[in-house]
Formats: structure tokens, C-alpha cells, sequence
């Protein structure tokens, strides 16, 4: 039977009302309904071996079209719909994006459940149903402020179960309960979950005042918030509260399954594989060693067990971002963890002398890193320059302990999401143009490369992303209330806000050309700036930033001259629905971290992906974009790796003589607090980012800004060469594939996990 028959009924069905009368609430929950339905007669097979991908954070974004797509019902929907008048990108708007992750790493963690589904893996996500997720975003009077993201509700993807389980705290035990999403792999060959525990006595009322609640009231908070600040000891405590209440419940999953097979625990490693994302998860490792020793397992075995079932992924080289949690409060939360992790910290003293590798340092503090790394049998980095660091300079120590144990694992993302969702005008003629067996292997976008000459290729291209670009325009006005400009070029930086990332960097470009323009000096073409990201609520410095770019937008955007040259964009609250209208509508990719700070990265791929060029340093995975389309078709500068990492070892980088020697940089900088920008910005803000990038500049901003001015002018004299700017497009598109969540999460099961790939 015809499937757009088929899903035409169905639909009807689950409908009270005609699909032309329904309101966008009814299909939405009609379809909701009808793919949990499709979902249940999926048949997964049983698993000999599962991945247990423990993470604090999945940023899944929303559900519905990513399981059609999965489902093979995509299609069908749209056409149906379409034939009644109705639009799936409508009815979309329904539904809520969970809030259950932060950035790059919770992205990861979803892009990886939906490939281990789509490699027909055997796995569970395992994480915590915080109830108002990471905060919501708002701006007034140019300044970010925190509102919970509640994003739970009555009908919806998530389902609750009858499992519960005890969590032994210090001074109660706390019963938690186990919900569930389901993740439909790609061409429905299996069916995996996603485990969010939650804590029964959970309150959401105890929340006043923006995001502000009482970091002590366990009970009630322990399931609210993603990231509680913790700049003070009750915020640590929670944060601890929450990582043990989340592998404990991960543990008494592992152990249900076992059982559940009659499998015995001393065979752990042959039926599960623990991969940890971040050191967050880390006290899985004495917790598993615990419950084993409940199990009569003695310690040393239960060791040799946990080694054998445990890998670490490290995300981060950032000092701040390595947990050491004190000794002391770790007594408060779990002291029936420390006779283990003493134990553990007196086996590596007497086999290590160096005290760089210690467990427990000299001032009482726990290495959650360090214990990740001697408990596990795989430690990785996420791209080939940042497994580089790692064993050569960060965790040089453990390289030469376990020179074997370091593997690399290159990022990607879900072609599903970032390409056939985001983009199906582009996904749809790439199918006409190469056939569709990209779509299973993207590799095969490569075949892409051979029309690189074409011009009716490369129109189509630049066709497309105009369209992608009037979408966003659309999206823009009706949400933040702003005309773009369809002329323009679309230059676009959206991430977390950290002064690693190098936002300021580019808001000092934006000041200069203000200037530029001020002076007569016109751009050939109308420049549009696109910004989106968060600042973590407790950092200063991100959040003066934010303000800079606001000030930047009030005072460009309302200057009659200026705004026909220059306009500023930052989106608010940027999250994965901001992402997937805004990437396919980018020309140009920001990618300009500090080298040897971003890990790897995973924005830079989605834009690649999608037609957009990238400008950025040569920094985690974009110097493996750079190696894949070649020096023609990427924008590189700066200075690399090898000489930020000798500066950090020597002291040698001095902001101040770049802002005195430079008139270019000096003049940028000193914008900062001119009289235009105090009339709409906040003076104190203002003067403490001036004094910071004057002063201090821990992440090098002045640095590589000459060099960043002369390589974005440069991007923006080669856009009107249309031709040579579609095949760079097109070479960006076709080199690809290579980034494809599937080819990373083959590699992790081929190197590591050894489930399909024995
Ligand atoms: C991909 C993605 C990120 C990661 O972006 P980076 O540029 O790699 O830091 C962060 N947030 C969201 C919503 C994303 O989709």
C-alpha cells in the first residue's frame, strides 16, 4: 500500500478532528502518538554486550522529525500534510526542546546515541531528568539574564517506568526513578534508550527568582538544575550529589541486565563497556568496585573487573574544566566511597612516584581525571591534534605509564540531524545529483567532487543556501523581531561564550569596521554578524562579552549609515532549534579559538556540511577540515598550537604590548568604553572588559587580531568571485563525510567497545 496513503489514515485515526481543521497542537500530539506506535514495532535484538555511554548532558534537541527521518516516515508526513495546506516545520514549533545539555559535549552525546542505534549497537544513554534543564537565556538592557527551561510535559517523548532504585547517600537514601527515550536508529534496524533517572521527592517549587533555589535541600534539588552554580561549597556538594546519584543508578542498571541474563558479575567485561563522557561520570569507577565487593568480589579483582569495563573520553584541556573535588566533601556526600578511593590513591603511590599522577594530591584533593585514566582501559581525545596534546604535553605522565591506553577519536556529528533535517532543499538535490547512498554512507558525498566545474552544480548550490538564508530571515523576524538583510553576507559564531572561543575577538573586528564605515570606507557588500551562546552564570568575563555584543548590535543596528553596511545579530537563547535554522543559512564559519583549546569542535562540521566556509585557527578538528578540502577552500590564521603552548610554559604572551604597539588594536580596544558605547552599555561592564584584554587576556585575544582582520577582509573580497565561492562551498560539502557520527562511533565500537566489531 502507498505509505503517504498509509500515514494519511493513521493520522486521521488519531485525530478527533480532520487534519485541516486540527491546530498544530493536535497533529503534533497525533504524531507523536503515531511514531510511539511505529517505535514499538520495531524488534530490537537481544544484545550479548552492551555500551553503557554514561553522560551529565544530551543535548537531543527535538524529537519528531529525527524520527521520522529514522523511521522512514519523513517523506510521507510532509507530503500529506503539504496536500491539507499544513507544514511539518509549523507543527514542529510545538514541541519543546529538552534543556538536558550545555554545549559541544551533550551535542556529542546525542549525535553518538543516534549512530549507535544506526550501527545496530546494542547501548544506553544514561543520564539525569533535570526539570528545568541548563537555564533559558534572556537579554535586557544588553545583559544576559537566567530563567529556568522547564521543558517537560504531559504527552511527550519521555516515558516514566515502574524502575527504581536505592542511592545510598551519607544521611539518606534516595529513591530514584528511571525515564525513558526512545532512540530509533536510521532505517528502524533497532531500537535503544536513553535512561534519565530522576529523584522521586524532587520539588520544582522550591525555585524562586530566576534559577536562584537551596543548594541544600537535596531532596527537593537534586534533579532541577544541569550545572547549579558552584562557586560555593553547597553548589560543590550538589554537584557531587548529582554525579553519584547518576552512576549509581547506572551501576544498578548494569547489574539489572546482568542478572536479567543470568550472567555472573565476574564476566562484566564481556557483557558491558562503560564509556564515560568527561570526567563527570568518573565515580562510576569506585561505585562499581563497591557494589561488586557487595557481590563477594574481593577489592583487587573487583579492580582488575572495573579496568576491563570502564574508557574515558577527554574533552578538554582547560585547567578549570579537570574536576578535583576535595577530599572532604566527598566524606560528605558518599563516605562509603572513600575506603576505595584511598585505597586506590595508596595503589598508584606505591607503583608511581611522581606525584603528578596521584589521586590524591598534597592539598587533599581527588583527580577525577587521574582516576579515569588508571581505572579505565581507553582513554581518547576527540581529534587527532587534541589526542596530540594530550599525550605529549597535557597527560604526558600517563602517556608514558600507558602509552597504549591513548587512542584517538575524531568528532562527528549525525548526518540524519545536520543534513536531511536541517537541509532537506540540499539533501533532496545532492539524492538527484549523486543518488542516494550518502545517505547510509557519507562517505559517498565525495562523488559530489567530480561536478566541482559545473556550473549549473554550483548554482543550484548557491541557489539553495539563499533560500536557507530567507528561512532564517523569516525565523529572525518573527522571533527576535530584526530585518535582515538577504544581500548579505552571513557571518556566523554560535557556541558557549568563553574567552577561549574567542567571541571578543570577533565583536573587536566588528568595532573595526564600525570604524571603517564611520571613516567613508564601505564594504562591497552588506555584512550581517550572527552570534548565539550562553556564558556560564557565573562567569564574569563571558558575560561582559555578551554586553559588549549587544551594546555593538543597539548601536549599529540604529545608526541610519551604519546599519546599511554592518548589522548585528545575537540570537537569544541559542540551543539546538537556533542551530538548525541558522547553520544552513551561514556563509561563512567561525571557527577561532585559541589554538590548542577547543578540543575538537563539532559546530565547524555542521556548517561544513552544510555549504558554509570556515575562517578559523588551526585549532581541534578544523585542522583536519583544513587537511580534507585543502589550503584553497578554508581560511586559515593565527598562530598554532606548538607556539600558545610554549607562551603558556614561559609566561611570554603580554597583552599590553600588543594593545600599545598596534594603532589597529589599540583603537578596537578602546572602543570599548568610548563615549558611544557607555550611552548604551553598562560603564562598570565596559571598563572591566577594557582592563581584562589591557591587562590580563588569559586566552590571548590581541594575539592573532591583526592577522584575523586581514584574513576576514580577505574572505569577504574572495565572496564576490560567486563562482569560486560555490566550488568552495561545494568542496566543503563533498569532503565531509569523514565527520559523520557513524564513522567515529565505528571507530569507538572497532577500537574500544568491541560489540559488532569483534
Ligand atoms: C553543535 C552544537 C554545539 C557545539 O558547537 P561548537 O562550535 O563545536 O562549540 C553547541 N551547542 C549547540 C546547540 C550545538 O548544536
Amino acid at each position: 500500500m502507498n505509505l503517504n496513503y498509509v500515514v494519511e489514515k493513521e493520522l486521521s485515526n488519531l485525530l478527533t478532528v480532520s487534519i485541516e481543521e486540527a491546530s498544530n497542537e493536535q497533529i503534533y500530539h497525533a504524531l507523536l502518538k503515531y511514531v510511539q506506535q511505529q517505535t514499538k514495532k520495531c524488534t530490537t535484538k537481544a544484545a550479548q554486550k552492551k555500551i553503557y555511554y554514561i553522560s551529565s548532558e544530551f543535548l537531543i534537541g527535538k524529537m519528531l522529525s529525527n524520527n521520522l527521518i529514522n523511521l522512514g516516515l519523513y517523506k510521507a508526513v510532509n507530503n500529506v500534510l503539504a496536500a491539507y495546506n499544513r507544514s511539518l516545520s509549523a507543527i514542529e514549533e510545538v514541541e519543546p526542546e529538552p534543556s538536558l545539555g550545555n554545549g559541544g559535549l551533550g551535542r556529542l552525546a546525542a549525535c553518538f546515541l543516534d549512530s549507535i542505534a544506526s550501527l545496530d549497537i546494542p547501548g544506553v544513554g544514561v543520564s539525569l531528568n533535570y526539570h528545568y534543564g541548563l537555564f533559558r537565556q534572556k537579554f535586557s538592557n544588553n545583559l544576559q539574564s537566567e530563567q529556568p527551561n522547564p521543558w517537560m510535559e504531559e504527552q511527550s517523548w519521555l516515558r516514566k517506568t515502574d524502575t527504581c532504585y536505592d542511592v545510598k547517600f551519607a544521611n539518606f537514601t534516595a529513591k530514584s526513578r528511571l525515564c525513558e527515550i526512545d532512540i530509533v536508529g536510521y532505517d528502524s534496524v533497532r531500537v535503544n534508550k536513553l535512561c534519565l533517572f530522576d529523584i522521586e521527592t524532587v520539588n520544582e517549587n522550591i525555585v524562586k527568582d530566576g534559577i536562584q533555589f537551596d543548594k541544600t535541600d537535596i531532596e527537593k534539588n537534586l534533579t532541577l538544575f544541569l550545572y547549579p552554580d558552584d562557586s560555593d561549597e553547597a553548589g560543590h556538594l550538589l554537584r557531587i550529589f548529582q554525579q553519584y546519584f547518576m552512576v549509581s543508578n547506572a551501576v544498578s542498571l548494569i547489574f539489572d541486565d546482568m542478572k536479567a541474563n543470568g550472567w555472573d558479575l565476574r564476566d562484566l567485561a564481556q557483557h558491558a563497556v562503560v564509556q564515560i563522557n568527561d570526567t563527570h561520570p568518573t565515580l562510576v569507577i569506585p561505585e562499581l568496585i563497591r557494589r561488586l565487593m557487595e557481590n563477594g568480589i574481593k577489592i583487587d579483582e573487583a579492580i582488575e573487573i572495573v579496568k576491563k569495563v570502564v574508557a574515558y573520553t577527554n574533552h578538554t584541556i582547560l585547567a578549570e574544566a579537570l574536576e578535583k573535588w576535595p577530599h572532604r566533601y566527598l566524606e560528605k556526600v558518599v563516605p562509603h566511597l572513600m575506603d576505595i578511593i584511598d585505597y586506590l590513591d595508596r595503589d598508584i603511590k606505591a607503583k608511581y612516584p611522581n606525584q603528578g599522577v596521584d589521586v590524591i594530591d598534597d592539598s587533599g584533593r581527588v583527580h577525577m581525571a587521574h582516576i579515569a585514566i588508571h581505572y579505565s582501559f581507553s582513554v581518547n581525545g576527540v581529534a587527532a591534534l587534541h589526542t596530540e596534546i594530550l599525550k605529549n604535553s597535557e597527560l604526558k605522565h600517563f602517556s608514558q605509564i600507558y602509552p597504549s591506553r591513548f587512542n584517538n577519536k575524531t568528532n562527528g556529528i549525525t548526518f540524519r540531524r545536520w543534513l536531511l533535517e536541517t537541509n532537506p532543499e540540499l539533501a533532496s538535490y545532492l539524492e538527484g545529483l549523486i543518488g542516494p547512498e550518502f545517505k547510509r554512507n557519507a562517505m559517498h558525498l565525495k562523488q559530489l567532487l567530480v561536478h566541482h566545474t559545473d556550473n549549473n552544480v554550483l548554482n543550484k548550490l548557491m541557489e539553495i543556501k539563499a533560500v536557507k538564508k530567507k528561512q532564517f530571515i523569516d525565523f529572525a523576524r518573527n522571533n527576535f523581531g530584526v530585518e535582515l538583510n538577504p544581500e548579505a553576507i552571513f557571518d556566523v559564531q554560535i557556541k558557549r561564550i568563553h574567552e577561549y572561543k574567542r567571541q571578543q575577538m570577533n565583536a573587536l573586528y566588528i568595532v573595526h569596521k564600525y570604524l571603517e564605515v564611520k571613516a567613508g570606507n564601505y564594504p562591497k557588500r552588506p555584512l550581517t554578524f550572527i552570534f548565539g551562546g550562553k556564558a556560564a552564570p557565573a562567569y564574569i568575563i563571558a558575560k561582559d562579552i555578551i554586553h559588549m555584543i549587544l551594546c555593538l548590535q543597539e548601536l549599529i543596528n540604529n545608526d541610519p549609515v551604519v546599519s546599511k553596511h554592518l548589522q548585528v545579530l545575537f540570537v537569544e537563547n541559542y540551543n539546538v532549534t537556533v542551530a538548525e535554522k541558522l547553520i544552513p543559512a551561514a556563509d561563512v564559519s567561525e571557527q577561532i579559538s585559541l589554538a590548542s583549546k577547543e578540543a575538537s569542535g563539532t559546530g565547524n562540521m555542521k556548517f561544513m556540511l552544510n555549504g558554509a566556509v570556515t575562517l578559523g585557527t588551526m585549532d581541534g578538528a578544523n585542522v583536519e577540515i583544513a587537511g580534507l578540502v585543502g589550503p584553497r577552500n578554508i581560511y586559515t590564521f593565527g598562530k598554532d598550537s606548538d607556539v600558545i603552548i610554549d607562551l603558556y610554559a614561559t609566561g611570554g604572551y603580554k597583552s599590553s604590548e600588543y594593545y600599545n604597539n598596534n594603532e589597529i588594536i589599540k583603537r578596537a580596544v578602546d572602543f570599548i568604553v568610548s563615549p558611544e558605547m557607555l550611552k548604551v552599555g553598562t560603564e562598570s561592564k565596559l571598563r572591566e572588559l577594557h582592563h581584562e584584554l589591557i591587562s590580563k587576556d588569559w586566552f590571548m585575544t590581541l594575539i592573532d587580531f591583526v592577522e584575523y582582520v586581514k584574513a576576514k577582509d580577505q574572505v569577504f573580497i574572495d565572496y564576490e568571485q560567486r563562482e569560486r565561492w560555490a566550488k568552495m562551498c561545494l568542496v566543503n560539502i563533498g569532503s565531509s563525510g569523514f565527520f559523520s557520527s557513524d564513522r567515529t562511533i565505528a571507530e569507538y565500537d572497532r577500537d574500544i567497545w568491541k560489540i559488532n566489531q569483534q
